[in-house]
């Protein structure tokens, strides 16, 4: 079983993804983790990155599509995966589908956080405070919202007309929020 954990920057697809990781035995792919250890390590790849990271702008399709298909084949042995933060363009969705079919797999269910936009700056600046990320600061945390609305969110509408998105009432206690996506996921399996 394939997901895709959707939802804006500080919709709580990390917590989430954290917990439904135990609970199906998935395997979680973070793009924005693969990047940010890419950063870290000081790799040619997370410099390129940081340009557009520290600025709240998407890296490049090509060079996302590239990380992830790399991710993909040092894991052929897990049952499932756990998308979070990919895709988050249409090209890139579309590229998913045939990077999918041609390991002879799908995407299962798009889980979609919905959470208002006020609550989500809130919880970005908070995060801000203790993550020590150097996009959740005001100016690139609008930036990324900014970005989302314009480039990934029609995503919504583009697995909603393929009948695989759930939308999920994203504000609440992290239990509570578990609980409506499991309800769904459940349902899947
Ligand atoms: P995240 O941790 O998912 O919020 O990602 C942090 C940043 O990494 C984003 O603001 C983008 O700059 C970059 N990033 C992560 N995932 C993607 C993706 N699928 N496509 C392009 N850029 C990405």
């Amino acid at each position: 079983m394939n997901l895709i954990i959707f939802g804006a920057p500080g919709s709580g697809k990390g917590t989430q993804s954290e917990q439904l990781i135990q609970r199906y035995g998935l395997h979680h792919i973070s793009t924005g983790d693969l990047l940010r250890s890419h950063i870290a390590n000081g790799t040619e790849l997370g410099k390129v990155a940081n340009v557009f990271i520290s600025k709240g702008n998407l890296i490049p399709d090509e060079l996302m599509l590239d990380i992830l298909e790399n991710e993909l084949d040092l894991h052929p042995e897990v049952k499932g995966v756990i998308f979070d933060g990919f895709p988050r363009t249409i090209p890139q969705a579309e590229a998913l589908n045939k990077i999918l079919e041609k390991r002879g797999t799908k995407i299962h269910a798009v889980i979609g956080l919905e959470v208002p936009e006020a609550e989500l700056t809130d919880r970005l600046i908070k995060r801000g405070a203790i993550s020590g990320r150097s996009d959740d600061n005001a100016e690139t945390i609008a930036k990324r919202l900014e970005v989302y609305h314009r480039q990934t969110a029609p995503l919504k509408e583009f697995y909603t007309s393929r009948g695989s998105y759930h939308a999920i009432k994203g504000s609440g206690s992290v239990d509570e929020i578990f609980a409506s996506i499991t309800q769904v996921v459940d349902r899947i399996e």
